[in-house]
């Protein structure tokens, strides 16, 4: 089933990078080092761009945090590194950003918490200043609400008023409608205070699957600000992934969703770029966008004895990914490269010919010899010890002479157009 079209977004420029329209589904990450410390933090966000994040968010939550962004983002731009960043603030975005306009400056964007700007306060004259900054330095901002953060006195007004109804809802529905509530009056108030309606991007982030669909879906029958979807606290390893796929997977069928994140807490000194790659394994499992070529590999079953095919299967898939970089640059469309690493002749030939390169290996009591298929076609057939290095030879020649032809015909029509 095709990805039903997106929803009708305005467009939000971010630095260089468009959100919202019909503009690709943005990318994003957030990094989880201290601030503060500029060269560390510099590493990640080259990390994490280096991985194909799109925009890159960091908590600015103190004077030395504020300081350091500036830094940060020139000597991002020194080693060529143009992602856009963006700051994160909660209670005290209001002073930082005008005691520091330096840091205010250099951020592409900041992302508001109307949950915990005003708190105390019967006026929401924090948010104001922050808003105002935005508009002083021409920056979009996102109002991201979340459900652990939400604004209590708009809970507690909603709540009493549900309880005088003839028909009240349930709790968790009224804080579902609350969270929405948060997000569309803030960005009216936004407006009101002279914002444009294109510089606001939303989102209403909560950690439970069923009720971010319906808060998403609340969202996006009641604007048309670009959404920015995440599965809040998602949490850690296939628990993390698999929720945030599930749910951020129903929203984007549905053509909800302008830019993404993926909320997982890393093991300790786990690689941070993880999140990046599950956000683009979403998109590029429902077909809304390709990164990287995929590598088709069977489970394996009692037909195979050994583990070589899956190393095999996790070497190509790594060498793919490790190219990337240098290929996005050279080839065209390589992302869409479809590879194929089969553990015997089940499925393996009928896999590899579907595939634009596959190879089958020797399952049990099978010839130990490998066909390789190209465009479903056999090509050659490997064997011996040197199988893996001589199928990335041939996964090399592939890129070279399929993809690099796209760009040599499409030199011409360049030079025409200068
Ligand atoms: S292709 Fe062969 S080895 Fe792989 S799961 Fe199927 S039967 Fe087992």
């Amino acid at each position: 089933m095709p990805a039903r079209s997106r929803r009708n977004s305005a467009v939000v420029r971010i630095g260089n990078v468009h959100v919202g329209g019909s503009h690709p589904i943005v990318v994003q990450s957030m990094t989880n080092t201290d601030t503060a410390d500029s060269a560390t933090t510099v590493n990640q966000v080259m990390a994490l761009a280096r991985a194909g994040s799109e925009l890159v968010r960091v908590t600015v939550n103190t004077d030395e945090a504020a300081q350091a962004v500036p830094t940060i983002v020139s000597t991002l731009r020194d080693f060529g590194v143009d992602v856009p960043i963006i700051g994160d603030f909660h209670y005290n975005g209001h002073l930082l950003l005008k005691k520091y306009p330096a840091c205010a400056r250099a951020l592409a964007k900041y992302r508001i918490n109307p949950g915990n700007v005003n708190i105390g306060r019967k006026q929401d004259d924090n948010f104001r200043i922050m808003i105002e900054a935005a508009i002083e330095y021409d920056r979009p901002v996102r109002i991201g609400v979340n459900w652990g953060s939400l604004d209590s006195a708009l809970l507690t007004q909603m709540m009493d008023d549900n309880s005088k109804s003839p028909d009240p809802l349930d709790a968790m529905e009224v804080t579902r409608r609350a969270i929405v509530e948060s997000a569309l009056r803030s960005a009216e108030n936004a407006e009101r205070y002279g914002l444009a309606h294109d510089k606001i991007i939303l989102s209403a982030k909560v950690s439970n699957v069923q009720d971010l669909v319906d808060v998403y879906e609340m969202l996006a029958s009641r604007c048309d600000y670009p959404l920015h979807l995440g599965l809040t606290e998602a949490g850690l390893g296939s628990k993390g992934i698999v929720a945030t796929t599930a749910a951020l997977s129903v929203l984007l069928q549905q053509g909800i969703g302008d830019t993404i994140r993926a909320s997982l807490t890393p093991l300790p000194n786990g690689d941070r770029t993880e999140e990046v790659v599950v956000s683009q394994q979403i998109l590029q499992a429902l077909n809304l966008r390709s990164f990287t070529p995929q590598v088709a590999a069977c489970p394996g079953c009692g037909r195979t004895t050994s583990t070589f095919f899956q190393d095999m299967a996790d070497q190509i898939q790594t060498y793919l990914r490790e190219q990337m970089p240098v290929w996005r640059e050279k080839y065209t469309g390589v992302e869409e490269m479809k590879v194929a690493v089969m553990g015997c002749v089940v499925n393996g030939p009928g896999e590899s010919k579907h595939a634009d390169i596959g190879i089958s290996l020797p399952g049990t009591f099978e010839k130990p010899v490998a066909p390789v298929y190209i465009d479903g076609k056999l090509s050659t057939t490997l064997r011996g010890d040197g199988i893996v290095a001589e199928f990335r030879d041939i996964l090399d020649n592939y890129v070279a002479r399929r993809y690099a032809k796209a760009i040599a015909d499409s030199e011409p029509l360049a030079l025409l157009e200068r």
